[in-house]
């Protein structure tokens, strides 16, 4: 073989991982470069720590609810740091499956930093291998603003995994997913929390449907909400406790941790990309066709480097289908990412697909679109003292009513989705929605017996 490997990819998280494995499968031989663990983000400081972090927190709901139903319980307390020492013991489990799965595999795990020296050779720490066909899929990282003074005291999504004692009271500074996720893990695990946004609602670009009852659920919850306060400064007071500084001249104090979550930055730095002439673009970047390749022939990037949607699921598809389009001749499979179901997992949850009403309008023309819409307290809740709503959104655009948004917040939502996202994907119209029976008593039966 002219090359050590067939693929090299640099980087061993979602997108990285799935594309060596699959291009493995078809007897290739493949590395991976990784500094970090296997897995990536979404495995060590993302997804899989975030949701056993949320159904513990969904946990503390069932608990506060519990004597609703007749249980005579009393709530001791609860161990942050036991269930850390779980979660991280569980995540080591999947690292090290992993490790095995590789090996299974064939593929080789190369550690540390990857760089490029020219366009088939990427060095690690110092070493040099060779590929015919080299994989960018380094992920990203939690932006920091640099602007901000003293923003380095406040802590990323990377720090809140790394918390081991819980903070009495913090302040989640950012309005994204990774905000709102943050903010409901803590408030219902019992942390005194304060959202802060810039803006006002949370969740930009979401329906406003769905902002708008995140939003109460949250106040409703016991979480503050502070609007237009746009952070200019963190200051550490001598009891060790946080304060922050306002472009508006506004003051929040008394903190024990300050959480930024106001983004994702890509990490290209490492990757001496100006070694193969690549650059990246005004938001760090990396250019990709519909085939994932960049300016240079032989070289692929996948994953959130490209500024595709930052999703696992996303990037995973991105490195399959990049494998069967190289070794399995399939070149006209595709990445589709018209129809990306997300879910926030949120308290309560949120999964939405498609448009959102004010984008279908402006799409599809202000009298082409109908809503259908349903807004309700489940039985869930029925008889507790607190109480979460549920609400959902049809989006139906043109005669035929095709489906072409739908947006559910409410208990359930995040598993709720996925079946209907299929509907979505096939053009399913709201008359084939509504021919489907439905399954009582549920919420999801709402979404085929709206009027
Ligand atoms: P997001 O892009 O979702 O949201 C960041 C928001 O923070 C911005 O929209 C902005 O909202 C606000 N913001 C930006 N800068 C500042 C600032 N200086 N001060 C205050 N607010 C600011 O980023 P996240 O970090 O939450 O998440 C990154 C990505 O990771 C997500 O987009 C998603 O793709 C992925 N992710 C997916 C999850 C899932 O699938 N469940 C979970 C977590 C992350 P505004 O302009 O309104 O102020």
């Amino acid at each position: 073989m002219k090359y050590d490997y067939d693929l090299i990819a640099i980087g061993a998280g979602s997108g990285g991982l799935s594309v060596v494995e699959r291009a493995a499968e078809y007897g290739k031989k493949c590395a991976v470069v990784e500094a970090k663990k296997l897995g990536g983000t979404c495995v060590n400081i993302g997804c899989v720590p975030k949701k056993v972090m949320w159904f513990g927190a969904h946990i503390a709901e069932a608990l506060r609810d519990a004597s609703s139903f007749g249980f005579e319980i009393e709530q001791k307390g609860f161990d942050w740091s036991h269930l850390v020492k779980q979660r991280e013991q569980y995540i080591e489990n999947i690292t090290t499956w992993y490790d095995g799965y590789m090996a299974d595999k064939g593929v080789d795990i190369l550690q540390g930093w990857g760089s490029f020296v020219d366009e088939h050779t990427v060095s690690v720490d110092g070493k040099v291998y060779t590929a015919e066909t080299i994989v960018i899929a380094p992920g990203g990282k939690p932006l920091i603003p640099k602007e901000t003074e003293n923003s380095e005291l406040g802590l990323s999504s990377d720090g809140f995994f790394a918390l081991t004692e819980q903070p009495k009271k913090v302040a989640v500074i950012g309005s994204g997913y990774i905000a709102v996720e943050l903010a409901g893990v803590f408030q219902a695990l019992g942390t005194q929390t304060t959202l802060v946004s810039r803006k006002d609602l949370v969740l930009r670009g979401f329906d406003d449907m769905i902002r708008e009852n995140l939003t109460e659920a949250m106040l409703a919850s016991g979480c503050e909400k502070v609007y237009h306060f746009a952070v200019k400064k963190l200051e550490r007071q001598e009891d060790g406790s946080l304060t922050l500084y306002s472009t508006n001249d506004q003051i929040l104090s008394g903190f024990d941790e300050v959480i930024w979550a106001v983004g994702r930055e890509t990490v290209v730095e490492p990757l001496a990309l100006e070694k193969v002439d690549l650059e990246v673009d005004n938001r760090g970047f990396i250019s990709v066709d519909d085939s994932h390749k960049t300016a240079v022939d032989n070289i692929y990037a996948i994953g959130d480097v490209t500024g595709q949607p930052q999703l696992t699921p996303v990037a995973i598809r991105a490195g399959r289908y990049l494998a069967e389009r190289l070794y399995n001749n399939k070149p006209n499979l595709k990445l589709n990412l018209s129809h990306v179901p997300t879910v926030v997992f949120s308290h309560p949850p949120i999964g939405t697909i498609g448009l959102a009403e004010h984008d279908a309008r402006s799409q599809y023309g202000q009298e082409n679109v109908k809503v259908y819409t349903s807004i309700f307290t489940p039985m869930r809740y029925a008889f507790t003292e607190h109480q979460t709503k549920t609400a959902l959104k049809l989006v139906v655009a043109g005669e035929e009513e095709k489906v072409v948004g739908i947006h559910i917040i409410g208990d359930g939502a995040d598993e709720m989705l996925q079946g209907f996202a299929v509907a979505v994907q096939m053009g399913a119209t709201k008359a084939d929605l509504d021919a489907t029976i439905a399954i009582h008593p549920s919420s999801s039966e709402e979404l085929v017996t709206m009027r």
